[in-house]
């Protein structure tokens, strides 16, 4: 087996603005994993480091151990000594494990992970969530995400959004001028689309109350990482009458079962690749609360990661639109997963069903 990196630059067609900064371009890894039969699997390493702190050299030093660590295990393989005792688990489970070991790193774990889930996929001829759920759903709802933070720019993005079949918009919050531009956004969405914010965590417990309760009338679906921190979450929750979801804050450990929020956001790049993704929704749907994926501004194999993942979550229990309708904001990625009436198809094809650029 044999694992090989590529690091390549993103653009943003327009920088985005949000709570910890100014995005213009992101940077991803995507792996390549070959066996000697010629069956490869395509991941891709997607950190982000004005968000989750993680720099793309800290992403690449953790492949680098992860291809240490799958060289390693070839030799055993390959030795008369080490192999009866290796064949007795799952390769895939065993190159995963041994990757772990090797660096726990989440971001670049999700890589290895995604690629022995494409050939896996590739292997059977099916696509991923077939391999995870016996009746996927064919397609998954997402939302659409308001860049603009003028009331004008935003009002005319929710409109399109409405007009484009979008059943739900995230409005970012925490930037100044919020309640105009909630008004200005819901207004313009009319009152069926459902209207999510999300603050980021950029306020404490009294200040996200505050806000919550002016923001309110706009009539909410939910509002995301009001605050940081498990503690913060309960007092807010306590406190509103609108539901609360988790997103930075369900990194914490305990997070996923504390049953703090109404829902949980989960990713593929923070939850270290679709299988610990689907472990983290079973343990988030014990605790009573729902779950909806999103990306971290992901490439084209993480959204097709996380949009497999969802819609065989879909098939055992409700997932709220998902924040996955992103591919769009890069400049030049053409339209390899696009969102039709607020909605991506999941790609039928064996594996991910995405090609690398
Ligand atoms: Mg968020």
């Amino acid at each position: 087996m044999r694992l090989s990196l590529r690091r390549h630059n993103l653009a943003l067609a327009t920088p985005l603005q949000t709570s910890f900064g100014t995005i213009a371009s992101r940077e991803i890894v995507t792996v390549r994993l070959a066996d000697e039969d010629g069956l490869e699997g395509l991941g891709e390493a997607a950190p982000l480091e004005p968000y989750d702190g993680v720099s793309i050299e800290r992403t690449i030093r953790a492949l680098r151990s992860h291809q240490e660590a799958i060289d390693a295990l070839d030799r055993a393989r390959k030795s008369p000594v080490g192999a009866p005792v290796e064949h007795a688990r799952s390769d895939a489970a065993r190159l995963l494990e041994a990757c772990r070991q090797a660096d726990p790193l989440p971001q670049a774990l999700a890589a290895i992970d995604m690629a022995l889930w494409d050939r896996a996929g590739r292997r059977e001829g099916r696509p991923v969530c077939e391999l995870i759920a016996d009746r996927p759903q064919h397609t998954v709802t997402v939302n659409a995400t308001i860049a603009a933070t003028d009331r004008a720019a935003a009002a005319a993005e929710a409109a399109a959004a409405a007009q484009a079949g979008f059943p739900c918009v995230k409005v970012k919050v925490g930037l100044g001028d919020d309640a105009g531009r909630v008004a200005a956004v819901r207004a313009a969405l009319g009152p069926r689309v459902a209207l999510r914010l999300d603050a980021n965590g950029a306020r404490s417990v009294e200040q996200a109350v505050r806000a919550i309760d002016a923001l309110a009338p706009a009539g909410l679906e939910l509002v995301e990482e009001p605050t940081h921190g498990l503690e913060g979450v309960r007092a807010v929750r306590e406190q509103v009458a609108v539901r609360i979801a988790i997103d930075e804050t369900a990194a914490q450990p305990g997070a996923l079962g504390a049953g703090v929020a109404d829902a949980v956001c989960l990713k593929i790049s923070r939850c270290g690749g679709i299988s610990s993704l689907l472990a983290a929704a079973a343990l988030v749907r014990a605790s009573g609360a729902e779950v909806y994926l999103a990306s971290t501004l992901d490439g084209p194999l993480g959204i097709a990661a996380a949009v497999h993942a969802a819609a065989a979550l879909c098939s055992r229990g409700p997932v709220a639109p998902c924040g996955l309708a992103t591919l769009q904001m890069f400049d030049g990625l053409g339209d390899p997963l696009p969102v039709r009436d607020g909605a991506i198809a999941v790609p039928g094809g064996p594996g991910l069903g995405v090609e690398a650029r």
